[in-house]
């Protein structure tokens, strides 16, 4: 599994840290997304789903 972010678009919102803290982070200034890791293990394949099913701003993208 492949993940990637926009962070130009991101609003901040931080349901990705809640839902897959693994994966995701905000920066401490502006909450901006900051992907810890563009390859999770399958394990967090359900987690990540769930936090692009919640972006407010669709941002997060799944990469075949
Ligand atoms: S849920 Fe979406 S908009 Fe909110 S911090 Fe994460 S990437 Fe940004």
């Amino acid at each position: 599994m492949k993940v990637a972010v926009d962070r130009d678009h991101c609003i901040g919102a931080g349901n990705c840290a809640m839902t897959a803290p693994s994966v995701f982070d905000q920066d401490a200034d502006e909450a901006i997304v900051i992907l810890l890791t563009d390859s999770p293990p399958d394990s967090e394949q359900d987690a990540v789903q769930q936090a692009v099913d919640r972006c407010p701003a669709a941002v997060i993208r799944l990469l075949p």
